[in-house]
Formats: C-alpha cells, structure tokens, sequence
C-alpha cells in the first residue's frame, strides 16, 4: 500500500455512513429474545440466518440439516457438527466475509472454530443486551439506518432518531390475500372496493408519511417492474374481482393492471408528499427461485415510470446486480433516477468495486447512496460496513493512481458518497 493509500482509506474510516437500507427488528425484541421468523432462533447461528444460510444451502447442505441449524433448542456444539461441513466452502464469499468481519470486531475472535466456538456463544449473549444497537452502529461508524420494517407496513420504533423509517407500499400494490390480511390487522379494515382500498392506502400515506425516510417496494421479487397506465374504473372492476364481493380471483394479466394502477397512484402519493421511492431491483434473495429473464428487464422496464414521474425521486437498489451497467446508464440519463449500492457489497464484492469506479466516472457523484446492511440482525452491520469501506477505499485509490481524481479532491468525495447524498436526498432527516 503506498503513502496515498493508507491515506485515502484512512479518509474513509473516518467518515460516518448513513445507512439507507435494513430490515432491522426492534432492539427490544433482540433483548426480550421473542422467537419470530425475523428472530428464528437467539444465539450465534443468528448472525447466519439471514445470508449466510443461502450461501450454505446453495454450497450443498441439504435442506433438513440448514432448517435445524435455526432451531431455537439445538444446542451449540449439534449446530457447530452441521455447520462444519460447508463453512470452508463459502468462507470467502461477500456473504460469509461480513460475518468474518463481525465476529473479529465485535467479539475479538479470527474465525469460527470448534475451538473459538464456546467463546463465539458467550460473546453473542454477553452483547445482546438494551443499548448495543447504538453501540453496534458507532463501532462501525454508522451515523443512523434507514429501516424497512418486515413487521408493519410501517414501525413506529422505539429509536426514531437512530433508525428512521420507510413506508412499505409492496402490501397496497401487491394486493395479496396475505398483505389485505395484513392491512386488516393493523387498521381492523376490510375493503370491499377500490375506493375503500385507497382510503387506506391515503390513511397511511397521511398517518405515516411525515414521519418516513421514503417509500420502499420490493414487488420485483413478484413481477416485471413494466408498471403500465390503468384506467380508475378499470382497476374498480378487477378490484371487485380480486377482493370484493364477486371474488372471482384474477388472471396473471388482470392481475398485473390493478397491481399497475395501485402502484403508480401509490407512487404519486409519495410524490405529493415529497418521498423518495426506494425500488428493489436485481439479483433475488433466498436461493432456488431467481428468474433471471425478468431481473435482467429492470431497468429497462423503469424507462416508463422514470419518464411518466419526472417529479418524483426514485432509488434504485442493489445496483440492479448483476446488470449494474444498465443501472449506470438509467442514473446518467434520468434526473430522478438514484443508485443505492445497499447488499450490492456482499452479493459481490469485486463487482462492486467495478460499479462504483464506472459510476463515478459516467454519473454525477450526488446520485449515489454507497451503505445498507440490508440485515434483520444488527450484528453483521458491522462486516459490511468493513467490507464496504474497504472496497470505496479501493476505488478511490486506484482512481487517484490511474490519474482521474486528484488526491485532493478523494475527502470530499468520499463524504458525499457516504454521509452527505443521503442527508440532503432523503429531507425527512434533516428536520
Ligand atoms: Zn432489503
């Protein structure tokens, strides 16, 4: 490492992240240890419920052994016996780094080893306790996080100035059995037309909406993001279809016009109410599901809702992985289009570096949010935090060494990339 180096990445230890994407549970649930299925099980093999285990699963553990490695009884050693196997073949993915990196700086242990085990489950237990989300996220040098809470539409959280929050919309637009069952257990609701459906839909908008970060959709894992315009009085019908009275259930076409005219009015209530709309796009979580056919059209198929609101502020996450290039070129053309490398630094590492080198060359740099852990758990925040820091710093040096950035221009780049895109993008933060 030369003298430039070390500098810049000491440039970049230095600058706080403010973290736009977590699906962080309430620190009181953590602590209470109230088994969930956000909280599947509360000792060590937590850390690895959320990625890790797809990485494990995909590696060749059979399906039997990884549901009881998130046992909540299983002692310990018996997960240690089925971990075992595998860990050595993923140990060197994105994945698995972060929870590297976590148990080194959280825990002060180099890897997991039937040896460091016993200490890995004391120390799991010993930090789980009121106020170490805070000190989690100082430790890693995260300013605060943006969460979109699995739990409510919208999570009124203990900790609103270290966690704000996004409003879900997937539930209004996707419109299942399960997210009416869902709405219907937050508001006692139960519409029976489009019109009652959009009361509620302006209920939460009105209710919640001053106190979001922005609105979160993460639709793509359902459906193409080709969101087309839909007459009011046609969606009524398929409405009535879908829920209403006739009940007929839809085709995947009538299906897809009342998902379209919900998510579009959904996004211009964000618009009226000066949110930003963060979109899933890319590369699916789980393992086994992925069509990539459709992943591969989404950014081609946002064109239309960029152009249809051209007043509205749209984030695009994960870079889009693995078609970031088309993610690229969406931010360099549309004004309102926005990058959020959240995940992306775990999903690959390499190819992060390459996205974020292009991207500072071909956009303007005030288009990216470069930090989301994207976790339930608090805990591997920190891995990807390193991993994260580790590959800006990458970038920022080999663009000063390959002569396309003054040295001196690397400090205030480095924080607008980390901390100040995202305090003046998202305005609900700065109040
Ligand atoms: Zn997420």
């Amino acid at each position: 490492m030369t003298k430039s180096d070390r500098q810049i990445t000491q440039w970049v230890e230095e600058t706080p992240f403010v973290d736009t994407h977590e699906h962080l549970i309430e620190e009181s649930q953590r602590v209470s240890g109230v088994i969930d299925p956000l909280l599947p099980c509360d000792d060590w093999t937590y850390l690895l419920s959320y990625y890790v285990a797809n990485d494990l699963g995909v590696a060749g553990m059979p399906a039997a052994d990884l549901q009881r490695l998130f046992e909540p009884d299983l002692s310990s050693e018996a997960k240690y016996q089925l971990l075992a196997p595998y860990w050595d073949r993923i140990r060197h993915t994105g994945y698995a780094q972060a929870v590297r990196h976590t148990l080194r700086g959280l825990y002060s242990e180099d890897d997991l080893t039937a040896e460091s085990l016993p200490r890995i489950a004391e120390k799991y237990r010993e930090t789980v306790r009121p106020g170490f989300y805070a000190n989690i996220l100082r430790l890693a040098n995260i300013e605060s996080c943006h969460v979109n809470s699995l739990q409510r539409i919208f999570l009124e959280t203990e900790q609103p100035a270290l966690l704000a929050q996004d409003l879900s919309i997937l539930e209004f637009c996707r419109c299942s059995i399960a997210d009416l069952a869902r709405v219907e257990g937050e508001t006692g609701k139960q519409p029976t037309t489009l019109d009652e459906w959009l009361d509620i839909i302006d209920f939460y908008f009105a209710t919640y909406g001053p106190r979001a970060v922005a609105v979160k959709c993460q639709i793509a894992y359902s459906r193409p993001l080709d969101f087309a315009p839909v007459a009011k009085a046609h969606a009524s019908r398929l409405f009535l279809h879908h829920v209403g009275k006739v009940r007929h259930g839809l085709g995947s076409e009538d299906l897809k016009g009342l998902q379209d005219f919900l998510f579009r009015y959904c996004v211009g209530k964000a618009g009226e109410c000066g949110l930003p709309v963060k979109l899933h796009t890319g590369y699916l979580g789980g393992r086994g599901l992925m069509q990539l056919a459709r992943v591969r059209d989404n950014a081609a198929d946002l064109c239309r809702l960029l152009q249809d609101f051209p007043e509205t502020r749209f984030v695009m996450m994960h870079i889009g992985y693995p078609y970031e290039q088309e993610f690229i070129a969406l931010a360099k053309h549309y004004p309102n289009a926005a990058i959020d490398m959240c995940w992306a630094w775990i999903i690959n590492p390499a190819a992060s570096i390459r996205f974020l080198k292009e991207f500072l060359l071909a956009v303007p740099t005030n288009k990216i949010f470069t930090f989301g852990g994207d976790y339930a758990a608090v805990e591997p925040i920190y891995g990807h935090a390193c991993i994260a820091r580790r590959g800006i710093a990458q970038v920022l040096s080999q663009l000063v060494a390959d002569g396309w950035i003054a040295r001196e221009e690397a400090p205030n780049l480095i924080e607008r990339i980390m901390y100040r895109n995202a305090l003046h993008f998202f305005p609900n933060r700065r109040r």
